[in-house]
């Protein structure tokens, strides 16, 4: 057991650090933030923090010194160089970065335990993604395998004749057959490093432009009754990777059950909720599993939660949103409104 007092390390610098450390300093831990960005919302509210590249090994092997524990928040942290914290344990094992970070590793594995993603094919050139296009069908959506986010590097191909037209970029691909969900939601769990696995409701989950925009708790009755199925399959990731702290699973929810969508081997946007609409946040119960501490209860803290995500300039309208007594607003101290950039959330409970 690491006991409060002791440095949390943690690999990233955005708001999910910072809400990590936000967490941890409750519990009386100071966080350490390891990040190659100049500013860091996550080393704002932190101890220390080390700018260094991920691949700086004498930085890296600097950091573990200081800690007593080390996870991470951004899931494409480069694995290899995190040979040089061995001294000092990583929660959660970078098997699940290795698998998460790769889309095609992703659905292979998932599909081992017995789970069903879209159609998908690897593709490395024009000629794999006609085959694919021919054996999947089209619509479907040709994503990179690795380095994507929030909707990035991500084509759709409505027709097949689109696939000519496409530069395809130099990388490694995967094509997917597009899913017509009913819906979308997330299996956010926390599991223990003597297995004991806690999971929390279920959030529906609303996507604009493939950037997640709202979760809503308790989902709609379509997604209910997948719940159930897309759990187990959840925490058989979690036991074949003998995971320590939160993972994050997202399903479509279709007329033949759910589909996988992807997994993240971390806390998620989905689970902010969890910080007023629930007994014990994400962040608190990523902190007490890495830590070795039990888990806190899980249950829902109000009858209804809606957390809504503040993308990009509309971070402006902060007093507005303070203006409703209701709303917890949480802003990420980020510099500029990017466009499509995440600067903060606000969370509603419906308490009667
Ligand atoms: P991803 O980054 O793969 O999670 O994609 C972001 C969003 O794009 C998802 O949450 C969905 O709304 C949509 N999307 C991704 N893949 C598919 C698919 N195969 N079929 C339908 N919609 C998809």
């Amino acid at each position: 057991m690491i006991p409060p007092g002791e440095i949390i390390g943690i690999l990233g610098g955005g708001q999910l650090g910072r809400m990590i450390a936000m967490a941890a300093a409750q519990l009386g831990y100071r966080c350490h933030i390891y990040a190659p960005e100049a500013d860091s919302v996550a080393a704002e509210v932190s101890a220390a923090f080390t700018r260094a590249a991920w691949d700086d090994a004498a930085a890296m092997a600097r950091f573990a010194a200081n800690c007593a524990v080390v996870t991470y928040e951004f899931e494409n942290v480069p694995v290899a160089p995190l040979a040089a914290l061995s001294d000092v344990p990583l929660h959660p094992h970078p098997h699940a970065l290795e698998i998460a970070q790769d889309r095609l590793n992703e659905k292979r594995f998932v599909e081992d335990l017995g789970g069903r993603p879209a159609p998908f094919a690897p593709i490395d050139s024009a000629a794999d993604l006609i085959a694919a296009i021919a054996r999947i069908g089209a619509p479907g959506i040709l994503k990179t395998r690795r380095d994507g986010y929030d909707g990035k590097g991500q084509w759709r191909i409505m027709r097949p004749e689109d696939a000519a037209t496409l530069d395809l970029p130099a990388k490694p691909l995967i094509y997917e057959g597009f899913v017509r969900f009913d819906a979308e939601f997330s299996v956010i769990l926390c599991r223990a490093a003597d297995g004991d696995i806690r999971f929390w409701d279920t959030p529906e989950n609303v996507h604009e432009r493939g950037i997640l925009a709202r979760s809503t708790v308790p989902p709609s009755p379509p997604i209910e009754a997948q719940v159930a199925e897309a759990r187990a399959l959840a925490a058989k990731v979690a036991e074949a990777l003998g995971y320590v702290g939160v993972l994050t699973l997202e399903f479509f929810a279709t007329a033949k059950g759910p589909v996988f969508n992807e997994m993240a081997p971390r806390v998620h946007n989905s689970g902010h909720w969890t910080i007023e609409g629930a007994v014990t946040s994400q962040f608190e119960n990523h902190v007490r599993a890495i830590c070795g501490l039990p888990l806190g209860d899980t249950t829902l803290a109000a009858r209804g939660v809606e957390m809504r995500n503040i993308i990009g300039n509309a971070a402006e309208d902060w007093a507005k949103l303070l203006s409703d007594p209701a709303n917890h607003l949480h802003l990420y101290g980020k510099a500029a409104g990017r466009p499509g950039r995440k600067m903060g959330h606000v969370t509603r409970l419906t308490l009667a």
